[in-house]
Parts: structure tokens; sequence; C-alpha cells
């Protein structure tokens, strides 16, 4: 059992279960920490293709894709409903009550303008927060001016890092927070 087993890769000596095993039973020549760290990389280069192959896939397969959609949605009902509540609830708070009713439809167009390029390009685009909404050192405003349309690779990638010294200057930080232009 305690049988060592050395990583081409790292060239470290590790336990049998260290490593995946092939089909036949024999363990992988590269050990399982080297294997997660090889895909992590290869998803980060390639995250752009995997991500137009997947809409790819899915524009050929829709309808098996949203009835399996369709399942999983029904049987995690309760995990997306709370996900989308707080998502709304985050988004309210976050939107301003004295926002004019122009800078609502401003944020209601940029929505629209991220699906029509969805649409016409094929590749996904979300609206981002500039300010991210939720943050441990900042909270931003779900404003127009703090909306910006990115492809969702680039937006995903950059979840809720925001590093507060990326503002130039703590007044035009202040200025983007109060949403005062
Ligand atoms: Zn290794």
């Amino acid at each position: 059992m305690s049988k060592l087993c050395s990583c081409t890769k790292c060239k470290k000596k590790k336990q049998v279960n260290e490593f995946y095993l092939r089909a036949n039973g024999k363990p992988r020549e590269i050990c399982k920490s080297c294997w997660s760290s090889i895909n992590k990389e290869y998803y980060i280069e390639n995250s752009d293709k995997i991500r137009t192959n997947r809409s790819k896939y899915y524009s050929e397969n829709k309808e098996e894709e949203s009835l399996k959609m369709k399942k999983y949605y029904e049987s995690n009902k309760e995990s997306f409903l709370e996900y989308s509540a707080k998502r709304r609830a985050t988004k309210r708070n976050s939107c301003p009550s004295w926002l004019s009713p122009k800078h609502r439809s401003e944020i209601k167009s940029l929505y629209k303008m991220a699906k029509n390029i969805t649409e016409k390009t094929g590749n996904i685009h979300h609206v981002d927060h500039i300010v991210p909404l939720t943050n441990e050192f900042v909270c931003g405003l779900h404003v127009p001016w703090n909306l910006q349309i990115l492809p969702a690779s680039e937006n995903l990638s950059k979840h809720n890092k925001f590093i507060v010294e990326d503002m130039v200057c703590s007044s035009e930080k202040s200025e983007v927070l109060k949403g005062i232009k």
C-alpha cells in the first residue's frame, strides 16, 4: 500500500493515492496536484476557446440542453431562487433612489447591448460593475457610470478581485462610490 511513485513533473516521490489511476489501474506519471495545475493553466490560456466551444455546443444542442437545464433547475430550485433574490437585493440596495429615469433607462440599454453583442458575436458578454457591488473593502453602485460591457471570460476571471489601489486617487474613489460626476 505504501509504495511510492515519482511524479515526472514535480519530481517528488509520493504515495500512490496522490496519483490518478489509468483505466488499467496503474497510476499516471503526473501527480494529482500537478494535474490540477496543468488543467488550470490550460483553462486560463484557452478559456475563450472553451467558452466559444461551449456556446457553440449549446446552440447545436439547444433542446436537449434546455431540458437538462430545466431538470437541473427543478432539482435545485431553492438555491437558485435564493441566489437570484440575493443578487436582486444587492442590486436594489446598490441602486440609489436619486437615480434619474434617464439613468435607469441607460442601465437597461446597457444590458440590452450586452445581449445584442452576445447574439451577434456568439461570445457571451456580461454587464460588469467596475467597482464590484460586493467586496471586502468597497461597495460599488448599480449606476450607469459604474457599468461596463465585458466578455464573460474577462468578467469571471475578475471575480471580486478588486484592488483599492487601482483607483487613481481617493477623491476619485469617493466620486465613483457616491456616484457624483
Ligand atoms: Zn507532481
